[in-house]
């Protein structure tokens, strides 16, 4: 295959085209998910496209083991010809449409999203407060946003980031058509997404990421991620519940629930993206979509400026610092929930829907059986 036969195929061919290949091969039959889901069909259009692609985990073990992988002439690179298509999802089910363009030139528009949100709270602070490096006793950062136009701003924002990724992963949902959801299903598509299964590489020793050497440290790493944001997410929660339902009003104790749930899950999204960003940088240059590690990195730096700038604010609450640090979070935030459904944390959302529908399909008759599963 030429280079210019590469480039006039589209993302969805190339992975119709390196299915046929590993159809016929099935070496790595037992890697993933997405081997035994290819066994069930003898042809991929583009809806079976994007179910694999969002099916791969891009562990990379498929790449290492492949006798057809560059240099040779039939050029076979699964991870990278999902990760192609993957992006492809994203833009195609964003809503509204017209903001899937933001994929195209993502990490500019995450960077510009972060910067008009500190720039944005920065000023607030100064129109509510005055200047900013005055000490607020007692930490509170009610004195500096009031608590009623904190919830007001990032209620709207996170509840359209909420609609956004629910309207485009039901768009996705209807167009795979898997059928009926069962229990069972769902219990081993929720286990797969908070084990991060197919993270373990083809046989449990983790992914490849330099050569053939197997790591388990981008599931850990994942799990750092992913965890990190749910113990902050759950902070979030128990603060509002201690304010509306107990009028507990903050700065909460170090020991405080709030606080606690924060400082973890805050430290867990410190070493988790800074050990994804690690590894992407090192990442053999076969491995993924070159073309999207501006996506990559501008997401996972913003999740690290949301976790230093937090971290940061508990240390310093009480000194002149705290007005400053509290925009700056507050500004990482913002950008993070109004980004949501046009940035990396998209992948969480199809992923989460390629594995529920794998789920019910390896639970439907294999009307062609050629395999087991
Ligand atoms: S990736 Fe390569 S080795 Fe694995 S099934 Fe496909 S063609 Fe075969
Ligand atoms: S990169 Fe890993 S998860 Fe993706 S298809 Fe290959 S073995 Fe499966």
């Amino acid at each position: 295959m030429t280079e210019l036969e590469q480039l006039v195929r589209s993302a969805e061919q190339e992975v119709s085209r390196v299915m046929e290949i590993c159809n016929a091969c099935r070496y790595c039959e037992t890697y993933c998910a997405v081997f035994p889901a290819m066994t069930r069909r003898l042809a991929f259009d583009d809806t079976d496209a994007h179910f694999l692609a969002n099916l791969c985990h891009n562990c990379g073990a498929c790449l290492h083991a492949c006798q057809y992988a560059p240099p040779h002439e039939f050029a076979v690179n699964v991870p990278r010809a999902m990760a192609s298509v993957r992006r492809n999802t994203y833009a195609n089910y964003a809503w509204p449409a017209i903001f899937s363009a933001l994929y195209r030139r993502n990490g500019v528009a995450l960077a510009v999203a972060t910067a008009a949100g500190i720039a944005l709270f920065l000023m607030l602070a100064i129109a509510l407060r005055g200047p900013l490096w005055i000490a607020q006793p007692g930490g509170n950062f009610y004195a500096v946003f009031p608590h009623n136009t904190m919830v007001a701003m990032f209620g709207l924002a996170f509840a359209f980031a909420v609609v956004g990724l629910a309207i485009g992963s039901a768009r996705f949902w209807r167009g795979q058509s898997p059928g009926a959801i069962t229990g069972a299903a769902a219990a081993e598509a929720s286990r797969n997404v908070l084990a991060l299964t197919y993270l373990g590489g083809g046989h449990g020793d983790g992914c490849n990421e330099q050569d053939d050497r197997f790591t388990l440290v981008r599931r850990r790493f994942h799990h750092l991620t992913f965890y990190g944001f749910v113990l902050c997410f759950a902070s979030t929660t128990v603060a509002t519940l201690y304010h509306y339902a107990f009028g507990w009003a903050a700065p909460y104790g170090l020991l405080s629930a709030p606080v606690v749930l924060g400082t973890i899950g805050g430290l867990g999204l410190l070493v988790g993206p800074a050990g994804l960003f690690w590894l992407n940088v090192k990442r053999h240059p076969l491995q993924g979509d070159p073309a999207q590690k501006p996506m990559d990195r501008a997401f996972i730096a913003l999740l690290l400026g949301t976790s230093l700038s937090g971290l940061g604010l508990l240390a310093l609450r009480a000194t002149p610092a705290m007005a400053t640090l509290l925009a700056l979070h507050l500004g990482c935030v913002m950008a993070f929930f109004v980004t949501m459904p046009y940035s990396k944390f998209a992948h969480a959302v199809y992923r989460t829907a390629a594995l529920l529908k794998w789920a019910v399909e390896r639970r439907q008759p294999n009307r062609l059986r050629l395999s087991s599963d």
